[in-house]
């Protein structure tokens, strides 16, 4: 290995709707015994679904086999309205970890199908968001995966339409499709700034600075992470000689040379990505590119907040609780998910 310098895109990696989630399933298996169980994968990342299941969680993707009065956790991208009613039968204890940027395009659909509308909406085939989303409203909804899936459309039955997305795709994607939907639809309705989410956008522009730079690029990221694929496009459209997406270090080639660029996805822990760094062990060291600071947080999911207000309340009333030592809603803003999955890890 003869690299010469990393030049590591910024922001990369946890976002503010996976920090929320993996918090969220961390308390999960604070509070209650194993096993917890989780509807789909919390976050597409296969380094954290693993802390997650030797910590005692269960992965499930039909609700109803979680037993009656289990803890159940709704991942990250969202559920299916009816598999949510589905899950709160049976006295199941359920808290939904959605991202409320999806719980948005999830409204968004809610009120353009109440209206009329019929909905082009621009996603991935069978990945869990475009799932839950699509299923809000079946009836209205057109799944669009490229500029030609507009063509067949049934065109004579699209008056007024509206175009959505799943909030990860890649912004030439998202952007060759709007163009010709545009084109199509003259009246198309959209939201203000479409729904490609902050998170989404800002990584794959600080990658679009990066990659005319590098000899190779890393995304760190499951296969299966939408964002993580996204950042693949971004950095092979914007001249990567080479774009390697990698789980972790292990899988880093030993070959690599010259620049290397680095990212993650949205759902990827930054210690995977300084692992990969002290892999390549560039002789000039690592710089930073980006100059985008994300301080969004987004707090617990109701139905936990209401469950750790009652542990604050009991513990006024004297209960002691062996993991949780101070005000946890206080201790969930300080901490960030890497840390939550540290403690999961000691
Ligand atoms: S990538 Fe965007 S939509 Fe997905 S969890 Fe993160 S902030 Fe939410």
């Amino acid at each position: 290995m003869s690299v010469d310098k990393v030049l590591l895109a910024t922001p990369r990696g946890f976002c503010a709707g996976v920090e929320k989630a993996i918090k969220a399933l961390a308390w999960m298996v604070k509070i209650f015994p194993p096993p917890v169980y989780c509807y789909h994968e919390i976050v597409h990342n296969h380094y954290v679904v693993e802390i997650f299941k030797k910590n005692g969680v269960i992965f499930v993707d039909d609700v109803m086999t979680v037993p009656a009065f289990a803890p159940l956790m709704l991942s990250a991208h969202g559920t299916a309205p009816d598999v949510e009613e589905t899950a709160r039968t049976n006295y199941r204890v359920v808290i939904n970890a959605v991202c409320p940027l999806v719980t948005k395009v999830h409204h968004e659909v809610k009120i353009r199908s109440k209206k009329g509308f019929n909905i082009i909406y621009v996603g991935h085939s069978g990945h869990e968001e475009a799932v839950g989303t699509m299923a809000v409203a079946p009836d209205s909804v057109y799944l669009v995966e490229t500029p030609d899936d507009l063509e067949k459309i049934p065109v004579a039955d699209f008056a007024p339409t509206a175009l959505l997305a799943q909030t990860t795709l890649s912004q030439d994607e998202w952007k060759d499709i709007l163009d010709k939907a545009i084109i199509k639809h003259p009246d198309l309705w959209m939201p203000n700034r479409g729904d490609l989410c902050f998170a989404t956008t800002n990584r794959q522009d600080a990658l679009a600075q990066i990659s005319h730079m590098a000899d190779t690029v890393i995304v760190v990221g499951s296969a299966n992470s939408s964002n993580t694929v996204a950042l693949t496009k971004v950095a092979k459209a914007r001249g990567a000689k080479q774009v390697i997406r990698v789980n972790s270090d292990s899988e880093v080639p030993d070959n690599l040379s010259g620049v290397v660029g680095l990212t993650a996805g949205a759902s990827a822990p930054d210690e995977l990505v300084f692992k990969v760094i002290e892999k390549l062990d560039p002789i000039k060291g690592y710089e930073e590119v980006g100059n985008v600071i994300e301080e969004e947080y987004f707090p617990p999911p109701p139905e936990l907040r209401e469950l750790l207000k009652a542990m604050i309340k009991a513990v006024e009333v004297g209960v002691k609780f062996d993991k949780v030592d101070k005000n946890p809603l206080d201790f969930d803003r300080e901490i960030n998910a890497s840390n939550s999955l540290a403690l999961l890890s000691n």
